[in-house]
């Protein structure tokens, strides 16, 4: 049985570290869940509308008119691949979605 055991102890490692990777990530979120998922829900509908000219710029107009910290949310998304409008829904929603547990 021992062998059963120490599989046992590398899941519980393994879980272990995923939810650390997940707490680190969530303390990363530049905005409440909330705001995340407004913010996504405005491209997912603006994108297909007026297209990405390979900026941030959906996102920032949307930070803007939000009151919303700018430079703070540009840098997580840079920092999860998103580097304009289409990559930010493409890739740091998932980013998102990951650090919240697939919960949303
Ligand atoms: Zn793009």
């Amino acid at each position: 049985m021992v062998d059963r055991k120490n599989k046992q102890s590398r899941k519980e490692a393994l879980d272990r570290w995923k939810a650390d990777q997940r707490t680190t990530a969530r303390a990363k979120l530049p905005l409440t869940d909330e705001h995340l998922q407004s913010m996504f829900d405005m491209l997912d509908e603006a994108l297909p509308q007026r297209g990405c000219d390979h900026t941030l710029r959906l996102t920032t107009e949307w930070l803007v008119l939000n009151n919303l910290p700018i430079e703070l949310v540009v840098n997580w998304l840079h920092e999860n691949g998103g580097y304009c409008d289409c990559e930010a829904l493409a890739n740091s929603e998932q980013a998102w979605h990951d650090a919240t547990g697939g919960v949303n």
